[in-house]
């Protein structure tokens, strides 16, 4: 009686071990489940990360992939608001508790026993992959499917700030890291209404910034540069995930500015208090969107024809994929294609 699904994915089978066929079975969906058959997904850094056991929480056979967009192949019993066929999408968290503080007050994205898509089960560098209803999201109708992925991870980790800090079109805004991140927030800000400044170490990049929204450029290394834009900003988003000299950053804040992380950086901050008290400025840091953060997300993306800039990779060139992202050339983020 016990209806079984075939699941081909690819899996690494140890830390730092290179992606290969993997197949599992996966027993009746359940109440709340729903299945997707995967169409792309995009490979984030923190698949890597993952890969690698950077974070000490990997388990093996590991299969990354949660930069996920599909179509509903299969539905539980108990759910109402995705029907089979329908195009969704699924990033970072694939269920959450329902009924912690921050569920009920719609932070999902915070709640402390949140599943993550990749860690101890499975992920979209598959045909299929099963998530809890609740953190699968419709996409609206006029958002380019190729290129959607990388805003379930990437895009919404930067949309977040502005929906929760109330970024205002009257803000000036920095964002320091032209990379994966980087690029979508510059896209996001600049249609926000934001005036948008781009800190980056690369030459070629500065152009792109550029083209890509920001309407000016600082070099994140030329220390006398950042001196001269003291007191520029309302807000900083800094999407990298190296040490830099925080304190100069501070102090390119305006009064009550914030210098926001959600570039992971390992390294402790080494942050002086005077400059923070003196201008009441913060520091702070956030995670992946809410479901409703993320659905707000596709519409305002979907309204400006905001896209990720990707490189496409059939699902099977998974390794060569991993080695673009590796070589840190790729502009910007990768897809993989089911196609
Ligand atoms: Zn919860
Ligand atoms: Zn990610």
């Amino acid at each position: 009686m016990n209806k079984t699904t075939t699941i081909n994915a690819y899996a690494a089978n140890e830390a730092g071990g290179s992606l290969e066929p993997f197949t599992y079975e996966v027993g009746e969906l359940k109440p709340n489940e729903v299945e997707i058959d995967v169409l792309y997904c995009g490979i984030c850094h923190s698949d890597l990360s993952m890969v690698d056991n950077e974070w000490g929480m990997s388990e093996y056979p590991l299969v990354g992939g949660h930069e996920i967009i599909g179509k509903v192949s299969s539905v539980g019993e108990n759910v109402v608001h995705l029907e089979i066929g329908g195009t969704v999408g699924l990033g970072w968290h694939s269920g959450y508790c329902g009924h912690c503080e921050s569920c009920h007050s719609g932070d999902e994205n915070l709640c402390a026993s949140a599943e993550g898509t990749i860690v101890a089960r499975h992920g979209g560098f598959a045909d299929k992959v099963r998530a809890d209803a609740a953190s699968v999201i419709v996409v609206p109708e006029g958002i380019d499917l190729k290129s959607a992925g990388p805003l379930l991870c990437g895009g919404i980790t930067v949309f977040n700030p502005l929906v929760q800090f109330d970024v205002k079109s009257t803000d000036k805004v920095a964002v320091i890291g032209i990379g994966g991140l980087g690029h979508i927030a510059l896209k996001f800000l600049s249609k926000w209404g934001c005036e948008v400044t781009a800190f980056t170490s690369s030459e070629s990049k500065r152009e792109e910034a550029l083209k890509l929204g920001a309407h000016k450029t600082l070099n994140s290394r030329d220390e006398a540069e950042i001196e001269a834009a003291a007191y520029s900003f309302d807000f900083i988003i800094s999407t990298v995930n190296v040490k830099l000299d925080w304190n100069l950053y501070i102090n390119t804040l305006r009064p009550k500015g914030r210098l926001h992380f959600v570039g992971a950086t390992l390294e402790p901050l080494d942050i002086g208090a005077f400059p923070l008290i003196m201008g009441q400025r913060s520091v702070s840091g956030s995670p992946v969107g809410s479901p409703a953060t993320i659905e707000q997300m596709f519409d305002f993306a979907n309204r400006h024809q905001i896209q990720p800039q990707v490189e496409m990779f059939p699902m099977s060139d998974i390794n060569k994929a991993f080695d673009r992202l590796k070589s840190g050339e790729a502009r910007y983020r990768i897809v993989l294609s089911n196609e």
